[in-house]
């Protein structure tokens, strides 16, 4: 066993801040917490931050939509975050930001560094830019048609229907996912970090493969290495250089001497890190570079899958040439399943880490089932509802909370709470096995194979119940001769609790606390396992922990309850999309130049509409035809000649009387029946056919 005290700087991923939080951070952070606490547990020093990713273009946006500044929509979600990390006894020593003063100047300052050591390029790149909103488009904001194989409305990176990548450029017909318009190519001056440099090269070949990775982690990244691993593995060697500059308007930290240049958010969101404990440290006046310096200090990064890259080249490569600490460790983890289905990014996944909370759930619940699906590979976990029922209520509290339920009564009623002084052979045998352990859990904590750990502990706590059930304090209590027996019985279910407490306090820091309480004794540290409380007296015991209601559950999953009944004539708005969503439809101005009754229906008239697209191929006007529910509303001969709004790229609809393609647009109340009346849209005058509605 380690007796040396470490030191320790741990952090988790920093959560993008134009979100609350889903039960995928929550996972991250359970995981992270019950490492850091038991290292605290053991004696050692660990500072544990995190902070908002708040820069970049998705922000920018966000906020644009919402009508605030990017800063003051970064601090809404801010402001939102406690509720979650005391929800779940997360204990960060700090949260921070990335648009903090600290990180502006340590970003800048290691740029600098960098620029020093001749690992700062510039280049001239072509690239998208919107004329209407007048920036440039990061791939993600540019739609078209994927030049492999022409499936409509694909990101500027890669095509989701055959998976083709390739560059925005490559797009046909691209549209911009922020106006609709038509975004031209401009060529502006980028700023590359010479990743590709031998040294870089040299040194990362060396970081990523001297055992500190997990060893599925070390082996994708020597794919990256052998240029076999990605589609863009150019370079000698397989790294590319990496463009970390962004022109204006952007959201981010200037870059110094170049004015309207800004850090690409992945330049400066590890840096984060760093300014999170630097801000700590100022606050406690502590030396932040006497700290870093420290040849003991480990550091730690828990991190998910998807951001591998980032961790494994980019951010130990920037601070290796910026003459700074690299990491130690980084932890990466699968993602959070939940009921095998995987999480959508917009939707999350269905289990609302806040509703969890405010149907009153347990929060130890929760951290009990992670921590016991958890281990130290990368692989996905799923939350399964009845699997979480057994564990909680089979294990935790069936084996677990059992034991102190079944013996306290019996130690406060005829014993006055003390325990005995010395449990007799066979309770001394039972204990000793339980503290045999001690170094096993250690080393599986350690090793971030959690789910292991509770497996023995589960495992030990089986031994105490066989104790207890071959002692049966319920039998000996019936009989006043047999009061010590009972009282040594009871007095050993009571110390293996406060041990199996001890293994258990990583993963239930709140549960222990009333342990601790219930026990009457000082905060349970790792070696207490060992001590033995003979002839301490206890207080009365009070209920630890409910058994989930699989009601609770049901409450969980039900979709979120239904929206208050609409105002009278009102309608409740529907569930909020993006621009990019919305820029996905295509509305156009039409003229409607012929409209005619359909046979065999009441409700259905035949529009043609003209939406300016010019001759067909024969040379005959290019003219759509739209099947239209406002028969009751209007009468044909109304329609001819009048402009309206069509929505042009919906699919077409094969119906009874002929085909539809795409739609025109009216307004009408939701009951139709209660409020009749259908409104067809018409634009002001001026409005030609074939004019996009943006
Ligand atoms: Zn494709």
């Amino acid at each position: 066993m380690r007796t040396m005290t470490r030191k320790l700087f741990v952090t988790t991923a920093l959560p993008y801040a134009n979100a609350p939080f889903h039960i995928g951070h929550m996972m991250e952070y359970i995981q992270a917490d019950i490492w850091v606490r038991f290292q605290r547990l053991r004696g050692h020093e660990v500072n544990f931050v995190c902070a908002d990713d708040a820069h970049g273009a998705p922000i920018m946006i966000a906020a644009d939509k919402a009508g605030l500044s990017p800063q003051a929509f970064v601090g809404r979600i801010a402001a939102g975050r406690r509720q979650y990390l005391d929800g779940f006894h997360i204990g960060f020593d700090n949260w921070h930001s990335t648009d903090a003063p600290e990180n502006h100047a340590l970003a800048q300052s290691i740029y600098l560094a960098l620029r020093r050591n001749d690992l700062i390029a510039t280049r001239t790149i072509e690239q998208f830019f919107d004329p209407v909103k007048g920036m440039f488009l990061a791939d993600r904001y540019i739609l078209g048609e994927c030049p492999k194989c022409g499936a409509k409305d694909q990101y500027g990176d890669n095509c989701e229907v055959c998976g083709a990548v390739y560059t925005p450029t490559e797009l046909k017909n691209p549209t911009s996912a922020l106006s609709g318009a038509t975004p031209e190519l401009r060529s502006s001056e980028h700023f590359f970090f010479r990743l590709s440099d031998p040294r870089c090269v040299e040194f990362l070949r060396g970081w990523t493969q001297d055992g500190r990775l997990q060893p599925e982690v070390a082996n994708k990244v020597r794919e990256w290495f052998s240029g076999d691993g990605s589609e863009d593995a150019g370079a000698p060697g397989g790294l590319d250089d990496w463009d970390i500059s962004r022109d204006a308007p952007y959201f981010g930290i200037e870059i110094p001497d170049a004015p309207g240049k800004y850090f690409y958010v992945w330049l400066d969101a590890p840096i984060g890190y760093l300014a999170s404990l630097k801000n700590l440290l100022d606050r406690r006046g502590q030396d932040f570079d006497a700290y870093l310096a420290d040849p003991a200090l480990e550091q730690v990064h828990f991190i998910g899958k998807d951001i591998v890259t980032f961790h494994t080249l980019f951010w130990p490569a920037m601070l290796k040439f910026s003459g700074r600490k690299v990491p130690d460790r980084i932890f990466v983890h699968g993602h959070l399943t939940v009921g095998g289905e995987k999480m959508s990014k917009s939707r999350g996944t269905g289990l609302s880490p806040l509703r969890y909370l405010e149907l009153g759930m347990d929060a130890e619940w929760l951290r009990y089932y992670i921590a016991a699906k958890l281990n130290a590979r990368v692989e996905d976990i799923d939350f399964n509802t009845e699997d979480f029922v057994a564990r909680v209520n089979a294990d935790l509290v069936g084996k677990y909370i059992n034991i102190a339920s079944r013996a306290a009564g019996f130690i406060a009623k005829r014993f006055g709470g003390r325990l005995a002084a010395d449990p007799g052979v066979e309770g001394r045998a039972l204990l000793d096995g339980l503290r045999a352990h001690q170094d096993a859990v250690a080393e599986l904590y350690e090793t971030r194979e959690t789910g292991k750990a509770l497996r023995e502990i589960m495992m030990l706590a089986d031994r105490v119940n066989e104790y207890v059930d071959r002692h049966k304090p319920w039998e000996l209590a019936k009989h006043p001769e047999q009061a010590v027996l009972l009282h040594d019985a009871c007095s050993v279910c009571i110390e293996a609790f406060r041990v199996l407490t001890v293994y258990l306090k990583p993963v239930l820091p709140a549960l222990a606390a009333k342990v601790e309480a219930f026990l009457q004794i000082e905060p349970l540290q790792w070696h207490d396992a060992a001590r033995s409380l003979g002839g301490h007296t206890i207080g009365a015991y009070r209920h630890l922990m409910q058994r989930v209601d699989t009601k609770l559950l049901d409450a969980l999953f039900e979709p979120p309850a239904a929206p208050a009944p609409p105002a009278p004539g009102g309608e409740p708005l529907a569930a909020e999309i993006g621009i990019g969503d919305f820029a996905r439809v295509d509305l156009r101005i039409v003229k409607i130049v012929a409209a005619e009754r359909v046979e065999g229906s009441t409700k259905l008239l035949r529009l043609t509409l003209d939406a300016g697209e010019g001759p067909d191929p024969q040379g005959q006007p290019r003219l759509r035809t739209v099947f239209s529910g406002i028969a009751g509303a209007y009468a044909p001969e109304q329609l001819v000649g009048k402009l309206t709004v069509w929505v042009a790229n919906l699919a077409p609809r094969q119906m009874k009387f002929g085909r539809s393609e795409g739609m025109v647009l009216a307004a009408g109340h939701a009951d139709e029946k209660a409020h009749p009346g259908l409104y067809l849209l018409e634009p002001w005058p001026g409005a030609v056919p074939g004019l996009r509605v943006r």
